[in-house]
């Protein structure tokens, strides 16, 4: 497969614009941190994975390349543009277990880290239990929501409709695996956007 992104005619590390600006792709020098996400045959997203990872499915040709970044890997022969979206050749099921998994953390980051009831953004929330968990409600992603600790005092034991109080929207199990979806994943690359899931 063709590895080098970028023709030998151009030096990628010297390439100034007329004006003077630095047109050098940065190198990547950390291969673990950087993500790449994975899409299916069907374009559908299945995965994030480390640049590494990534390489290694383009070398043995079991993906193809999507979009590249900005960033690039040197090595003393070759300069390779470092993937930003790839897309499996084969078409893979998704395995059950890729569900998400429920717990505190995920519910905070499903919910963007936002009160369901008065919208307030902070990281001092707490869990409330929508159908309250004394009355039979589950714990569930379809119960449970990210709350202020003003709207959990102002609702107590009560169904919203009870307290008067409306959801901003209706919990679910996230559709996708990864928390970027819901913009939290402070690394998420702006080239994802158009591959991921809309209506979050
Ligand atoms: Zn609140």
């Amino acid at each position: 497969m063709r590895l080098a992104a970028y023709p030998d005619d151009v030096d990628p590390g010297g390439a100034t614009a007329h004006d003077g600006r630095d047109l050098a792709p940065r190198p990547l020098t950390n291969l673990g941190a950087a993500r790449v996400l994975i899409l299916n045959a069907s374009y559908e997203p299945l995965h994030v994975c480390s640049v590494k990872r990534a390489i290694t499915l383009l070398m043995h040709d079991l993906a193809e390349r999507v979009q590249d970044g900005d960033r690039v890997l040197r090595s003393p022969s070759s300069v390779v543009a470092v993937p930003s979206v790839i897309r499996l050749r084969r078409y893979v099921r998704r395995p059950h277990r890729q569900r998400v998994a429920f717990n505190r953390k995920n519910v905070f980051r499903r919910d963007d880290h936002t009160c369901q009831y008065c919208g307030v953004r902070s990281h001092d929330l707490t869990l409330d239990h929508v159908h309250p968990r004394s009355r039979g409600g589950p714990t569930s992603w379809e119960n449970v929501v990210a709350c202020c600790r003003r709207c959990n005092a102002t609702k107590r034991d009560r169904t919203p409709k009870e307290a008067a109080m409306v959801l901003r929207r209706r919990p679910a199990a996230p559709a996708f695996l990864f928390s970027s979806v819901y913009g939290v994943l402070p690394d998420a690359d702006p080239a994802w956007e158009a591959y991921l899931p809309r209506g979050r």
